[in-house]
């Protein structure tokens, strides 16, 4: 068997099966999301650079959300012992 499947695929005027790299939701992504958003945000710090406004307000709503998602969660975990309502 010298044949490949690439060879017969260009005999045939195909072109070879290449596996594809990058899938298109990921996390490569990046350099898209404009200012004012959590990803930029994070693009600014990877750059090591100042966040701007947007972005750090687009920070604050973030983590905010987040907390508003876990306070449930965080308030339990701070109740251990305490006990006071
Ligand atoms: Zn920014």
């Amino acid at each position: 068997m010298s044949t490949s499947y690439d060879e017969v695929m260009q005999s045939l005027g195909l072109e070879p099966s290449r596996p594809k790299r990058g899938r298109p939701a990921g996390s490569t992504n990046v350099g898209v999301q404009p200012c004012g958003t959590y990803p930029a945000y994070m693009r600014h710090k990877q750059a090591r650079e100042d966040a701007c406004e947007p972005c750090l307000e687009a920070k604050r709503q973030y983590y905010r959300a987040w907390y508003a998602k876990n306070r449930d969660r965080i308030r339990a975990s701070r109740r251990v012992g305490g006990g006071r309502a």
